[in-house]
């Protein structure tokens, strides 16, 4: 059983049904921020270099319309609601950890988790482009230029603590790898199952529920 358990709980993919940052790109951005993707996907640039150079090319005075049309699209996924309140009763510190940013983010999430248990990055608007600030940088012991460093921030508010990991993808992994749960979907749930960590698969967080409740209660 664990002692002294916290929940690090992705956001695109994870929290929303689907990922807000590709969203965002197919309905405002120009062609090359495929290229972008592409070269995230096949870790020829790094996750913060490809993001940063995506939201380069839109221009800052679309933040309205692209706020609205995101706030709009997102989805949650079924039982998050219902999993903050079970976390906040059973006194299990939950942190969002999100490579998204915070103009969709903090509000999707409005009411629900608290903005200092959230970690993102945050969109410049004040310029002609759009900049993106990285307040959660890679530590020390991190050079993957990941943008908001799942693993620092695993290393900054979960230390020596039972580290549950609930996410769906690459951006997930090495937080994963620290774990002593991973609750996975998607690519997540493959690689968890390919290098033997200590998974259980999730499509609702009503599963996500009992999954903890498997190993805290
Ligand atoms: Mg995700
Ligand atoms: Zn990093």
């Amino acid at each position: 059983m664990m002692e002294n358990p916290v929940l690090i709980c992705d956001f695109d993919g994870t929290v929303t049904k689907n990922d807000n940052i590709v969203a965002i790109m197919k309905k405002f951005a120009p062609p090359e921020w495929e290229v972008l993707k592409d070269g995230v996907l096949s870790q020829g640039i790094s996750v913060k270099e490809g993001v940063g150079k995506m939201f380069a090319l839109l221009p800052s005075s679309q933040k309205k319309e692209i706020t609205q049309f995101i706030l709009q699209d997102a989805e949650i996924r079924e039982g998050f609601a219902d999993f903050v309140k079970y976390a906040d009763q059973a006194g299990i510190p939950l942190y969002i950890v999100s490579g998204g940013m915070d103009f969709f983010v903090k509000p999707i999430l409005n009411g629900l988790v608290p903005d200092n248990r959230i970690y993102c990055n945050e969109a410049d608007f004040s310029e002609a482009m759009i900049h993106i600030r990285w307040p959660h940088a890679c530590d020390d012991h991190c050079t993957n230029e990941c943008g908001c460093c799942k693993p620092s921030i695993v290393r900054k508010v979960a230390k020596e603590k039972d580290l549950i990991v609930i996410g769906d993808s690459i951006t997930d992994l090495e937080a994963a790898k620290q774990a002593d749960l991973v609750i996975a979907r998607d690519f997540l749930l493959k690689k968890s199952e390919e290098l033997g960590l200590p998974y259980k698969s999730f499509q609702t967080f009503y599963d996500v529920i009992d999954h903890v409740k498997e190993v805290v209660e």
